[in-house]
């Protein structure tokens, strides 16, 4: 038998290729200064919103000019923070051309994302389809000056207007998009860390590897202590034996220990799949570079650097692609590599930007043009 009683159940809603309804603004607005956008700050003309009602799948796939949304104040997202979202960027090439850098990527950790949060999954086709549309619909808000792109924000909520604690049988999938600044405005420039060793992000068994908004509610805490400190970013420890090293603020983190480059493993659970994570792990390897996914522990780094063999820390993320850590602070001060880039977070970022925006030869096939 070809149709099992398991494989007669469609793994996704029933829409294989969307047909998506366009009602396009009249009024476009006014471009920002490409050179002053900073991050999300500015949306584009249109945006693209789809519907999933219990019984019916997915549905109503539409795009719209860019507006309020309208919910009932019980909207169960606005409770129990039944959410997911996701973050990818539209890049300018030197050619004029608009690509994404592996949009798939994103895709999959928005199914496992919706999977934890008992969110129904997205044809991962569709949910291609509906970023290319959207990006291709506001193509001419993706700037052209050097470092920006167009940042891509896709996201579901809990739209059921219900106050009981349950799963949601209605959903909204909306995707905005925002013009984004350089983010390193005068070049590179290394941030100071502070270890966190009251508050926790993650835990074993928790939504660590999960791409949902409570995670960063739960995070602020931590992150506003840093700042009344002078720092910059928070560096996580596991929320069981506040040893191992997860993340550093909203992404992930990696270290050069006796010129063998190290990052904590996903085994846990607790630190997000980021997409850029896996493509430094990839660049290393193609380079010859030893690097490994395992546990690691602040007390390793700290020994690491007091023996000299902590030579860079870096951590990685889709809007800064590569952010150098210059100070941790773990009780004690340490200074890594003289507080500048290193040479192995100078190339993973020289090569990773030149890949995404078009400058450099793509050999793995990591952008895909809209
Ligand atoms: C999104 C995110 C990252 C980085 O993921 P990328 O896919 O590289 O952008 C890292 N950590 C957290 C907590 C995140 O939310």
């Amino acid at each position: 038998m070809i149709f099992g009683s398991e494989n007669a159940v469609p793994k996704y809603s029933v829409i294989s290729m969307l047909d998506i309804s366009y009602e396009l603004t009249r009024t476009k607005k006014e471009k920002p200064d490409q050179t002053k956008l900073g991050f999300g700050r500015y949306f584009t003309d249109h945006m693209f919103i789809m519907n999933y009602t219990e019984g019916k799948g997915w549905h109503s796939p539409r795009i719209l000019p860019f507006q309020n949304i309208s919910l009932s104040p019980a909207a169960m997202v606005f409770h129990y923070a039944q959410e997911m979202f996701e973050g990818l960027k539209a890049y300018r090439t030197p050619a004029g051309e608009v690509q994404l850098f592996r949009p798939e990527k994103n895709i999959e950790r928005m199914n496992n994302t919706n999977e934890r949060m008992c969110i129904p999954k997205v044809n991962p086709d569709d949910a291609l389809q509906a970023i290319r549309a959207i990006v291709d619909v506001d193509r001419d808000w993706v700037p052209s000056v050097e470092g920006a792109s167009l940042y891509i924000r896709p996201f579901i909520i809990a739209s059921d207007p219900y106050l009981g604690v349950r799963i949601s049988n209605e959903y909204l999938f909306i995707i905005i998009l925002s013009p984004v600044g350089a983010y390193y405005e005068q070049g590179i420039n290394p941030v100071k860390i502070y270890v966190e060793n009251e508050y926790v992000r993650a835990v074993k068994g928790g939504t660590g590897f999960a791409k949902v908004g409570g995670n960063y509610a739960a995070s602020l805490i931590g992150q506003k202590k840093a700042e009344e400190m002078g720092y910059a970013q928070v560096l996580w420890l596991d929320g069981i034996h506040r040893k191992y090293i997860d993340e550093v603020g909203a992404m992930n983190v990696f270290f050069v220990i006796d010129g063998k480059v190290v990052t904590p493993s996903l085994d846990d659970g607790n630190i997000l799949p980021g997409v850029t994570r896996a493509s430094c792990i990839e660049l290393l390897k193609s380079w010859g570079i030893p690097v490994s996914e395992r546990r690691i522990s602040i007390d390793e780094v700290v020994e690491a650097h007091k023996s000299g063999k902590l030579s860079e820390a870096f951590g990685t993320g889709t809007a800064a692609v590569i952010s150098p850590i210059g100070e941790l602070n773990h009780g004690e001060k340490m200074i890594l590599n003289d507080g500048k880039i290193g040479p192995i977070s100078q190339r993973l970022y020289d090569n990773l930007t030149g890949i995404q925006w078009g400058k450099l030869e793509d050999p793995f096939g990591w952008t895909c043009k809209v």
